[in-house]
């Protein structure tokens, strides 16, 4: 079965579900009917409204339009204000309804319209490969030795027979292609064009050239060049480029939280939304919700409006009183389509207000538009600005989050505490933006040299926290070890000047450590004492 055909079956399941369930959901309705009848007491006004509301949504959402439509003729009576007085159409209206459920068994639900998916998790680029092509030979060697510095798998090539075997064998990542070659002033550029004439996705591919003429550009732009550099070459900021090039955003499912007490339609959405590629999660009981949340960490709720013990506006409002949910898009799901009432509901705390029935797509895309966006925005407030790690307060969260899950489950975790050694003195002697990039060369090599499971975030100036879950301390240091090495043979560049700079850290673990505050304060004694020692090295 394909995964269409597999959708649809499901989508059915639950469309007769929902059918079955019917008779039960005419039982309240009479029942609600009775009860309000008896006293005309508000509360069971509303018990009874919620009821046929609800009964107009679920109808639309599983294509049971006639029903739907009487659901809320009814829905709409009962909230009018002559209603009082007038039982009898309610009780009309109520019939109508009975059989309307009476011929839902025989309506067609129209086949869901789904785009493709959205993600088909991309790759992380954990094996980079870069080719370049270069006719000189000086040239070639230097490029060689930068890029291994900074982890790259890098081939070299002198001539365009030898490039496009090798692209032929395997993909690269991307190709550095110097423009003059011995074939001619725009061999670079004319075997990336041939490369790429042949590919449904182009290789990305940087220029590099002695000659900054403006045809030279030009050509460079329309052989879909992502970046030109003129000799001599900063090999920073290219690898600043190829790193961007490569960092093929981890892109992770969207988590969508659905709160909505009618389960068959709250699986009905998971369904469409999983579709999509986006793993959801459902609430029915709405006391629940925080739980959820806090379980979960979704990136967006599609929340109902009526339900029991609680509707869905205050429940907005109780999401949105927690200050870390603050900005947590709320999406109102729901069958109303008064106008008032949805403006009320978002000035309360919704993002939005999308009525059923929907289409499958235009579900999907305001969905996946908001939490896009979340993410996007979320992502920059976590961020340290210039190395793109966590910052400091979200570290500092992170810490707090490891530990307590030991401490709740057990295991254990390594914090590396690590420190650019005289970064004074670098900044003195080369200026400020030359001590930003040995800080970005440093931060480069951590999220290439740790799993990605470790968490890493820029401490502060020159300082970094790494948090390894489940790591021993010996495994801690040894891996510490190797990136203070690796650190230290890094060739750092000021002008025509080439430095070295080295780095101290400290490691602490839990257990034996059990609180936050003893953790960090023996990783930074350690960090002192490697400091002490004479730095370049890491203690524990
Ligand atoms: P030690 O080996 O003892 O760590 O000496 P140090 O010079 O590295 O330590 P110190 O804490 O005295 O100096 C750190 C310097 O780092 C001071 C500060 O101006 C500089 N710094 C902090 N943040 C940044 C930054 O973002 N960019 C640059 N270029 N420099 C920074
Ligand atoms: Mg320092
Ligand atoms: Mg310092």
């Amino acid at each position: 079965m394909s995964s269409q055909e597999k959708l649809k079956a499901q989508l059915e399941a639950l469309r007769q579900n929902f059918i079955d369930q019917l008779p039960a959901r005419l039982q309240t309705l009479e029942s609600g009917l009775e009860k309000w009848s008896a006293a005309f007491d508000e509360v069971e006004l509303v018990e009874f409204h919620r009821a046929a509301h609800s009964l107009t949504g679920a109808g639309a959402t599983f294509g049971c339009d006639q029903l739907s439509t009487v659901a809320r003729a009814l829905e709409l009576q009962l909230v009018s204000s002559e209603l009082a007085k007038d039982i009898e159409t309610v009780e009309k209206l109520l019939d109508e309804v009975r059989l309307a459920i009476g011929n839902a068994a025989q309506c067609v639900q129209a086949e869901p319209d789904l785009p493709p998916a959205v993600f088909n998790k991309l790759v992380q680029n954990e094996n980079c490969l870069v080719y370049i092509i270069e006719d000189e030979e000086e040239t070639r060697n230097n490029m060689v030795v930068q890029f291994e510095h900074f982890g790259y798998a890098i081939k070299v090539f002198a001539t365009p027979p030898e490039l496009i075997a090798a692209v032929e064998s395997q993909r690269p990542t991307v190709i550095i292609a110097d423009i003059i070659l011995a074939e001619g002033d725009f061999g670079g550029i004319d075997v990336i064009n041939s490369i790429n004439s042949k590919l449904d996705q182009p290789i990305p591919a940087i220029f590099i050239s002695s000659d900054d003429s403006f045809a030279a550009r030009l050509a460079a732009v329309r052989a879909g060049g992502r970046a030109y550099f003129t000799k001599p070459l900063s090999i920073e900021l290219m690898v600043d480029i190829v790193d961007e090039l490569a960092s093929v955003e981890e892109s992770q499912a969207y988590r969508v939280l659905i709160v909505d007490d009618s389960e068959s339609e709250a699986l009905y959405f998971e369904k469409i939304l999983e579709q999509a590629g986006m793993k959801a999660n459902i609430v029915c009981d709405p006391m629940k919700v925080l739980d959820a949340i806090r379980e979960h960490s979704p990136e967006l709720v599609l929340m109902d409006m009526y339900m029991p013990k609680c509707n869905g506006v205050e429940l907005a409002s109780v999401i949105r009183q927690q200050p870390s949910y603050l900005g947590l898009p709320i999406v109102f799901l729901s069958a109303e389509t008064n106008r008032e009432s949805q403006l009320e509901a978002m000035r309360l705390g919704g993002d939005d207000f999308l009525t059923k029935p929907i289409k499958s797509s235009h579900l999907i895309a305001s969905v996946s538009y908001r939490t896009e966006r979340y993410r996007s925005i979320r992502s920059r407030m976590s961020q340290d600005s210039l190395t793109g790690l966590l910052n400091h307060r979200r570290i500092m969260e992170s810490v707090n989050k490891e530990v307590a899950r030991i401490q709740r489950h057990g295991g254990q975790l390594a914090f590396a505490m690590l420190d650019i050694d005289h970064f004074k003195n670098v900044n003195d002697n080369y200026g400020h933006a030359v001590g930003d990039r040995v800080i970005k060369s440093l931060s480069r090599m951590l999220k290439q040299r740790l799993r990605t499971t470790d968490i890493i975030g820029r401490y502060g100036g020159e300082e970094f926290a790494v948090i390894m879950p489940e790591t021993s301390t010996e495994v801690a240091v040894k891996v510490i070890n190797e990136i203070r090495e690796h650190f230290a043979s890094l060739q750092q560049y000021s002008n025509d000047e080439c430095f070295h700079s080295t780095l101290s850290a400290g490691v602490a673990s839990s257990p034996p450590i059990a609180s936050v505050g003893e953790l960090l304060e023996a990783s930074d004694q350690m960090l002192y004492k490697a400091k002490q020692n004479g730095r370049n090295q890491v203690l524990s």
